[in-house]
Formats: structure tokens, sequence, C-alpha cells
């Protein structure tokens, strides 16, 4: 017996270190998941769509939303907006679907305030220079852009300690396993399970 609802998820780690692989594995493996869209300011990179990656957004229409109390949470990283919309969260949690964020650490951050319920993640290359290394070989970003994310990731990496759980992604199927047994044992914790419980044990005749 496990919980009824969906589980909120964020993930963050340094830009390169494989957020968006290891999760796509993930995704091979369940069916209970949601990758939820943020919105950004940041150019399209080639090959993503617009509404499929992100919400591309220009600055003005971002600070509309924001404006609006639409983000539920948001954050400026290396000159570019980026934000979770709640349209795309509780209403998938409610259903029992696990929402995954995949967040840098202010607005994780200011998601664990709100919702200390959440899992979450954080995942770390097995060294600087292979993070280096990935962001190179990946080719989306100009060298300017790279040293910008990894001067970033020197700062997110003190900040790791505000995590749940760490993850190591040295082999991709490996780290995918690892954030797989973590969403089974999160659904199992008993704050979680006590209700079901609860209603097993009241239905039950003696
Ligand atoms: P992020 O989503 O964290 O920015 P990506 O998933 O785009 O990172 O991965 C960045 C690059 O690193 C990609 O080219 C990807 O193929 C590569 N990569 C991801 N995980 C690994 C790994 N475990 N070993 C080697 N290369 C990897
Ligand atoms: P990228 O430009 O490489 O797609 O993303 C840069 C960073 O922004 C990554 O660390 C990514 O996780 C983070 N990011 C993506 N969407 C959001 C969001 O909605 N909110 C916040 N705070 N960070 C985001």
């Amino acid at each position: 017996m496990t919980d009824k609802k969906g589980l909120l998820i964020v993930v963050s780690g340094p830009s390169g270190v494989g957020k968006g692989t290891v999760l796509g594995k993930v995704f091979e493996k369940r069916d209970d998941m949601y990758y939820s869209v943020s919105a950004t300011t940041r150019e399209m990179r080639e090959g993503e769509k617009d509404g499929v990656n992100y919400h591309f957004l220009s600055e003005e229409e971002f600070l509309k939303i924001k404006a609006e109390d639409g983000f539920l949470e948001s954050a400026c990283y290396c000159d570019n907006y980026y934000g979770t919309l709640k349209e795309e969260v509780f209403k998938r949690i409610d259903k029992g679907i696990n929402v995954v964020l995949e967040i840098e650490v202010q607005g994780a951050m200011q998601i664990r305030r709100k919702h200390p319920e959440g899992v979450f993640i954080y995942i770390l290359p097995p060294s600087y220079k292979a993070l280096r290394e990935r962001l190179l070989g990946r080719g989306t970003d100009d060298l300017d852009k790279i040293e910008k994310r990894l001067e970033a990731a020197k700062w997110e990496l003190t900040q790791i300690d505000k995590y749940n759980y760490l993850v190591v992604n040295d082999i991709v199927e490996e780290a995918a396993d690892e954030l797989n047994s973590i969403i089974e044992a999160e659904h199992l914790r008993t704050p979680r399970v006590y209700d079901a419980i609860q209603e097993m044990l009241a239905n039950d005749e003696i």
C-alpha cells in the first residue's frame, strides 16, 4: 500500500551534470511521472521546442505572470529569468502523478519553505573536470556561457546540505536507478501512507 497523491520532486544540479539525461531514463522506467515545463526568458537552443522544453517568454511576459502571482517560484540565473508555473503542478499531484521540477537552487529553496513535504534531490558530477567536459561536449553554449554556468555551479555546490538526497551521476543507468529507489521509498514514508493505513484498519473486521 502506498499513498494516493503524487510527489513534488525537486531536482537540482549544476548545468551540464546530466539532470535531463538521468531524468529521461527514470521517465522510461515509470508511467506516473510528469516533467513540469518552466517558463524562461533565455534564448531557445537548437532542437528545443516552445511549450515542450520551456515556455519561452519575453521579459515583459515573464514579469507580467510574476506580478499576477502565477509562479510557484522564480529566479534569475545567468542573466535570464526562470520560473515554475503554478498551473503545471498541483492538479497533477492530486491525481497521483509525481511532478518533477528541474530547477536551480534559489528556486528550490523557495519551494522548500512553502512545501517541506517535497522531495529535494541534488545531482552531482563525479568531478568538476567531468562537468566542464559535459558542458563542452553538449555543444549548446558558447565558452562565455559555459564559464558563467561553471561559476554558478561553484556557489550551488555550497548549498547541497539543504537537499534530502545527493545522487552522483557517474554512470547514467546507476544514477537513474538511485532516483527511482528514492521515489519508491518516498511513497512509503509514514506521513504519506498513514491515512490509507488507518482507513484499511477501520474497514477491517476483527
Ligand atoms: P543538464 O540537464 O544537467 O544540463 P544534460 O542532461 O543536458 O545536463 O547533459 C549534459 C551532457 O552530458 C549531455 O551531452 C549528456 O549526454 C552528457 N551526460 C549526461 N550524463 C552523463 C554521464 N553519466 N556520463 C557522461 N556524459 C553524460
Ligand atoms: P538551462 O538554461 O540550462 O535550461 O537551465 C539553467 C538552470 O535553470 C538549470 O539549473 C535549470 O535547472 C534551471 N531552471 C530551469 N527551469 C527553472 C525554473 O522554473 N525555476 C528555476 N528556479 N530554475 C529553473
